[in-house]
């Protein structure tokens, strides 16, 4: 029972155990599913967002070539200008320089304050470098507006392939910004789009200082886009130190990469929340079994004692039936069998006799003028007497199966089984002159000896199953009795 409750309770932690295990694992995988599914998608969104600015630049790029610079000076080429940035929600502005960094047109209202812009990192970059793949570079501060813009700029060559200026589309930050505040995302849970050479150009929930900062040292770039371009995995932020589960995925035709990262400590909590109850539940249904279980064991231990307690008075009790049954059976006085044993002895072996066809004899016995003893010696002496006599008999009579009783007062009997007449006037014989032998002194005795003597009458016959034969055996040898009581006593005596 000890065994059964220690094993389900081992069992109950076990399986929570597991389950709670299992329910990690599970929440794990979840959110790194959430984390590269939300990175792929803004990735997508992010391609579009670059596509749709790289398809205006290379058509204005494209009217420059076939038209010549100077048509950027023109009006209708401002006016198309404007009308592009118009059509696209993340474009902050759409300019021309010309090969000195000289503004020739410009999608906004505004005249440029400085009018050279050749010592812009990407002006520098498209002058050095016979590059006609669009570029995309840090994050700026507009000198028009004011605003952090990313800055996707071409290459435009005259018609001897000589640099001959820079096509300028400048992408709102803002964009990023509002498009990611759409997500509902915990505190400590980031958005970020990165530049492939490590430096940020948004990223949420961090203020506008994250904002080109450098990310080499980040797992991202020292080991995580090594092996794949886009997944999920685990590290701790350059940016914070916070851990996170992270989803990156690199772009396709941009040097751009997203991050999606919940907060590892938070997904750690979530799953404590979500779980706490059931654990709470379980905890208590285990205390329950337990209270339980030590319950019933405590009731079947008491129960196993009750029952042995109860055998043990029922051992006693059939101890105590066996000596009340025995005492039933046997004369206290003498320890001789008493009336009657002696009956139900006589039947049996009447039955017995009538099988085998042997005979049954029957002594009685009667001990001469015990009155007189009694009111000579007082009646205790009297009692002695007659334990010393039934000693006597019992010790005479040398055979098993011969049954010695107390018949009633100072008279005595002996069954004789497979005896016949012969053979019971010896043993009668023999008691009377056993007890004569003794010389246990009788002085108030009317005999001359002057010791306690017998009487003794017998009878025998075989049994023929008739229902009184056992009266008609008892009475002859009463009979028999009272003839040597009167033929003189100390005698044996039997009818003729
Ligand atoms: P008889 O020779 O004719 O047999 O004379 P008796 O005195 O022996 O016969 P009686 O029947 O007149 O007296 C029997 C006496 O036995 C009477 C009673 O006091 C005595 N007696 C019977 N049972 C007991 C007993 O258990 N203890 C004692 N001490 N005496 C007993
Ligand atoms: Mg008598
Ligand atoms: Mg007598």
């Amino acid at each position: 029972m000890t065994l059964f409750l220690m094993i389900t309770v081992f069992a109950v932690v076990v399986i929570n155990i597991f389950t709670l295990w299992g329910s990690w694992q599970h929440n794990q995988k979840v959110r790194e599913d959430d984390a590269r599914n939300l990175s792929v998608s803004l990735a997508k969104q992010a391609e579009d967002a670059f596509l749709q600015v790289d398809i205006t630049l290379a058509d204005a790029v494209r009217q420059l070539s076939l038209n010549g610079l100077e048509y950027a000076s023109t009006p209708v080429f401002a006016y198309q200008l404007k009308e592009q940035q118009g059509k696209l929600r993340q474009l902050h502005g759409l300019f021309i320089y010309d090969a000195q960094g000289r503004w020739l047109a410009t999608s906004g209202n505004y005249a440029p304050a400085k009018g050279s812009n050749a010592d812009r990192d990407y002006f520098v970059w498209h002058r050095t470098h016979d590059d006609s793949r669009v570029r995309i570079g840090r994050v700026i501060r507009s000198r028009s507006t004011g605003d952090l813009v990313i800055p996707v700029s071409l290459r435009l060559n005259d018609a001897t392939g000589n640099f001959a200026g820079v096509a300028l589309a400048t992408v709102k930050v803002d964009y990023f910004r509002q498009f990611y505040s759409y997500y509902t995302l915990g505190e400590r849970d980031v958005l970020g789009l990165i530049l492939a050479d490590t430096s940020v150009l948004y990223i949420r929930p961090f203020p506008d200082t994250a904002i080109n900062k450098s990310l080499s040292s980040s797992p991202l770039f020292t080991t995580v886009l090594k092996t794949s371009s886009s997944g999920s995995a685990t590290w701790r932020s350059a940016l914070d130190g916070v851990e996170r589960v992270y989803g990156y995925a690199r772009l396709e035709q941009y040097p751009l990469i997203v991050t999606a990262g919940y907060d590892l400590d938070k997904i750690h909590e979530d799953w404590f929340a979500a779980n706490i109850i059931d654990v709470l539940l379980n905890l208590i249904l285990l205390v329950m079994i337990s209270g339980m279980g030590m319950v019933v064991l405590r009731q079947v231990k008491k129960n196993v004692k009750n029952q042995l307690e109860l055998t043990q008075i029922r051992d006693e009790l059939t101890t105590i039936n066996h000596t009340l049954q025995s005492l039933a059976l046997i004369d206290g006085l003498t320890g001789l069998a008493n009336r009657r044993q002696f009956d139900a002895m006589l039947d049996q072996i009447l039955k017995r006799s009538q099988k085998s066809g042997e005979p049954v004899s029957l002594i009685m016995i009667d001990i001469d003028f015990f009155k007189r003893y009694n009111d000579t010696y007082g009646h205790v002496a009297g009692d002695s007497c007659l334990q010393r006599v039934s000693t006597i008999l019992k010790e005479m009579t040398q055979r098993q199966d011969a049954v010695v009783a107390r018949y009633g007062g100072e008279e005595f009997a002996i069954i004789l089984p497979f005896t016949g007449k012969n053979d019971a006037k010896k043993v009668a014989e023999r008691a009377v002159n056993a007890v004569l032998a003794a010389r246990i002194p009788h002085e108030s005795s009317g005999l001359p000896e002057h010791v306690v003597t017998l009487s003794a009458g017998y009878s025998s016959l075989i049994s023929d199953g008739h229902p009184d034969e056992a009266q008609r055996l008892r009475q002859q040898a009463d009979k028999a009795l009272y003839e040597a009581k009167n033929k003189g006593r100390n005698r044996v005596h039997v009818l003729i």
